[in-house]
């Protein structure tokens, strides 16, 4: 089974690297990556745990791009320490730095009393996402659950202008992945609530920008999603890619590694990883970026 999208403490999600490997070989994974938001500081623990398991790994990353809320480019099979990925990754840190600050003060302003050291028993005090100070508000009673917090908080009109960081475009994502040797994907297309014409509007953008893939089988896709984003990979000539998006019970309780919500994922094969394995082979030998 494969499962090309999995976060870690590295960002958000609950589990350490080591963790998340030993619950995917649980699970019944024998293909995996790690594409932790804005971050490859859990690839290499990730690896390591892969290889003892003997699952194959993909280095991945989720970049979050500028135009839209869920516009997130996955990578794959990137040299994690290439100068392109990690220029990213610096700027996304020193932005959810600023947005850790700004967030604290929304939160305060609406007399909810939460403090930094209450995010940080969280997050261990590494880097910050949304998902930690929605947890955070759970633990201090302010809501009773996660997607809650999300709903009434994190993801309002008034939190998109008032406090969200700055990201990169998706054209500069899409160039850093490729530029450190790896295949750019644009993940869960379900979550950008667009009409057909418009994404395949966006895939039309995105595609000379370098993107090479579409994540069509992901846990929240219903089966006429997978069926049109399929029809998109084959018009486009894209890859098709399967994740479950699994964080952790405490983030997303509903999915789980390989199976994503309700066993939905199991549409996956051999070829889905061959095609990529060979996606990346090229793009390393290419060197070609726009
Ligand atoms: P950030 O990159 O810190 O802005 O946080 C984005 C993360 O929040 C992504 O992993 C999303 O999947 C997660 N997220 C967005 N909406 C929700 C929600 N309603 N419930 C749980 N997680 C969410
Ligand atoms: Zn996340
Ligand atoms: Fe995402
Ligand atoms: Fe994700």
């Amino acid at each position: 089974m494969i499962d090309l999208h999995l976060h870690t403490t590295a960002s958000d999600g609950q589990y350490s690297p080591r963790e998340v490997m030993l619950r995917a070989k649980k699970m019944g994974a024998t293909s995996v990556a790690v594409t932790d938001h804005d971050t490859t500081t859990g690839i290499q623990e990730a690896r390591q745990t892969a290889e003892e398991l003997g699952l194959e790994f993909f280095p991945g990353i989720e970049i979050s791009a500028a135009e839209e809320a869920e516009l997130h480019i996955l990578g794959y099979g990137i040299a994690s320490d290439a100068p392109s990925v990690q220029a990213l990754c610096q700027n996304g840190s020193e932005e959810r730095k600023k947005r850790t600050e700004k967030l604290l003060r929304f939160l305060q302003n609406k007399g909810i009393p939460i403090t930094l050291e209450d995010v940080k028993r969280v997050n261990d005090g590494k880097t910050s996402g949304r998902p930690h100070f929605a947890r955070t508000l759970v633990d201090l009673g302010v809501v009773s659950s996660v997607s809650e917090a999300f709903d009434q908080y994190l993801t309002t009109p008034e939190y998109y202008e008032t406090v969200e960081r700055k990201k990169p475009t998706a054209q500069t994502g899409i160039r850093a992945i490729c530029q450190a040797g790896g295949v750019a994907v644009l993940a869960h297309p379900y979550l950008l609530h667009k009409s057909s014409e418009e994404l395949e509007q966006l895939i039309q953008e995105l595609i000379p920008y370098g993107l090479q893939g579409i994540e069509v089988y992901y846990s929240k896709h219903g089966a006429e999603e997978r069926k049109f984003y399929l029809s998109l990979a084959k018009r486009y000539g894209l890859l098709v890619t399967c994740g479950s998006d699994f964080h952790g019970e405490a983030v997303k309780p509903e999915i789980e590694i390989c199976r994503g919500i309700g066993n939905n994922l199991c549409f996956c094969d051999e070829t889905m990883t061959e095609n990529l394995r060979k996606a990346i082979k090229k793009q390393k030998a290419s060197q070609n970026c726009t």
